[in-house]
């Protein structure tokens, strides 16, 4: 039997602290462009950014204590053969005795996501499900492309019961075969194309039937729902859709770009953060054709809505990237010096696997001091038994760091750093997001899933550490 109420228990964002300034690239080429648009750093990709939404929306959910599916969506998966929602569920702890999926392809995997998550749980397959989403889409040097999308990403906890803040109450779709953005396997941008026939005879008018599909199906009009999510990649479409339904557009804070998959997510959550219990959402994702889900507020939300707060993550989007900083960042203006092969094992990367994404140590159980990475003798007592599994703690304070440039970079200089751990233990690795000059000992800092490097082929992903903002934020946006 089906649970009754079925949506989302918890959810957060992650948006990178960079954005492009526009003005800047237009600059560069037409001089025609204004505004700006989140930009991942060099170590993010669209699993990281996925991940570390997951990560942080278990958290909000009270963690994972039953098998739960895990569904990825994203346009910019960094493999073309494997999957890549594993990764997510080793960092977010879902990995077991659990299906995952993983929607690519199309941007409207961020709302087929959810509603396969939402099916799932009402098949009784599972009980809780953790969709995630990211992106870091290619877009070709002064392509509109480049000015229009946004990266980052966003995830969310779905399961049943009084827990539910925002339960599914509507469904629809349309499947349409058209031309719209693509980029062939061959190439590695998204091509031009003609975007007022697009969105005139195809994305518009798919988006807006979903949407009433939707509205249908959960038996309201336009005139009952409190904001509609338009996701569409083209701010035109968003406007001339809302104004159609006659529905207030959400947007977000600042503006972040056309985020693909994540962005129906991310404000879909952006929404709920201040819905009054009751009000509906309208979310609408496009994708050849169009999917659209009708969400209402529950009671529970008025009580929980930091499990659903995402605006702190929209507005740590504050610090401005140079744009030939962003293309070093991004391959497209590399030097010689930069190609560098670092060494990585598949035996060690298997045999790591719980420290590497789970941040997983020993403590030992003579004297509580805390092992990372693993080892065979305690450090401080020397017993060689007695030793349980730990997950670190995630924040602490820069011990020590050195800065150098030897070391090739696509940013300014490489900045090792050793922190002490809230909750005891020292984490070495790599500073990021931080220039030499605003790094000091003693500073705050976080833990954040990064992408190492590709050695062996493959794509290795550690911990870096990242200078923790204070509450007010960085003041280089303005
Ligand atoms: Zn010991």
């Amino acid at each position: 039997m089906a649970p009754d109420r079925i949506g989302i228990l918890a959810g957060a964002a992650s948006v990178p602290t960079g954005y492009l300034d526009l003005a800047e690239v237009g600059r560069a080429y037409d001089g025609s462009s204004k505004g700006r648009r989140a930009v991942a750093h060099f170590d993010e990709d669209a699993v990281t950014l996925a991940a570390s939404a997951a990560l942080a929306a278990v958290e909000r959910a009270g963690g994972v204590d039953e098998p739960t599916m895990t569904v990825l969506a994203t346009t910019a998966a960094p493999y073309k053969v494997r999957a890549s929602a594993s990764i997510v569920a080793a960092v977010a702890g879902t990995t077991g005795p659990a299906p995952s999926r993983e929607l690519a392809g199309g941007a409207r995997g961020g709302v087929a996501a959810l509603v396969a998550a939402a099916d799932a749980v009402a098949a009784g397959r599972v009980r809780r499900a953790l969709v995630a989403a990211g992106e870091r889409r290619p877009a070709e040097p002064g392509s509109d492309w480049e000015r229009t999308y946004g990266d980052g990403g966003a995830a969310v906890v779905v399961g049943s019961g009084d827990g539910v803040l925002a339960e599914l109450v509507g469904w629809g779709a349309v499947t349409d075969e058209v031309v719209e953005p693509f980029a062939l396997d061959t190439g590695s941008f998204a091509q031009p194309i003609d975007m007022s026939l697009w969105r005139k005879t195809a994305l518009a008018p798919s988006m807006i039937a979903a949407a009433n599909a939707a509205l249908a199906d959960a038996g309201l009009a336009p005139k009952d729902v409190a904001g509609a999510v338009v996701a569409s990649d083209d701010p035109r479409t968003a406007k001339l859709v809302g104004a159609q339904l006659g529905v207030p557009v959400v947007a977000p804070d600042v503006p972040l770009g056309a985020m693909g998959a994540a962005e129906p997510l991310l404000l879909a959550l952006r929404a709920l953060e201040d819905a009054d219990p009751g009000a509906h959402v309208l979310v609408v994702g496009f994708g050849n054709g169009a999917e659209a889900v009708v969400l209402r507020a529950t009671e529970a939300l008025a009580q929980a809505r930091t499990r659903v707060a995402v605006t702190a993550d929209i507005k740590a989007n504050s610090r401005t990237l140079p744009y030939t900083r962003y293309l070093r960042h991004r391959g497209l203006l590399a030097a010689e010096s930069e190609v560098v092969e670092p060494l990585a094992s598949q035996a060690l990367t298997a045999r790591e696997a719980a420290s590497l994404y789970r941040l997983e140590g020993l403590v030992c159980g003579k004297c509580d001091a805390i092992q990372f990475p693993k080892r065979a003798v305690c450090w401080r007592c020397g017993a060689r038994e007695g030793f349980d599994t730990t997950t670190l703690g995630r924040t602490g304070s820069l011990f020590t760091y050195t800065a150098g440039t030897l070391y090739p970079t696509p940013d300014v200089a490489t900045i090792m750093g050793v922190a002490q751990l809230d909750g005891e233990g020292r984490f070495y690795t790599q500073l990021t997001e931080a220039l030499p000059e605003e790094v000091s000992v003693g500073m705050q800092v976080e833990l954040v899933f990064r992408l190492m490097h590709r050695g062996g082929g493959f794509n290795n992903y550690f911990w870096k550490l990242r200078p923790v903002k204070d509450a007010a934020g960085s003041e280089e946006a303005a």
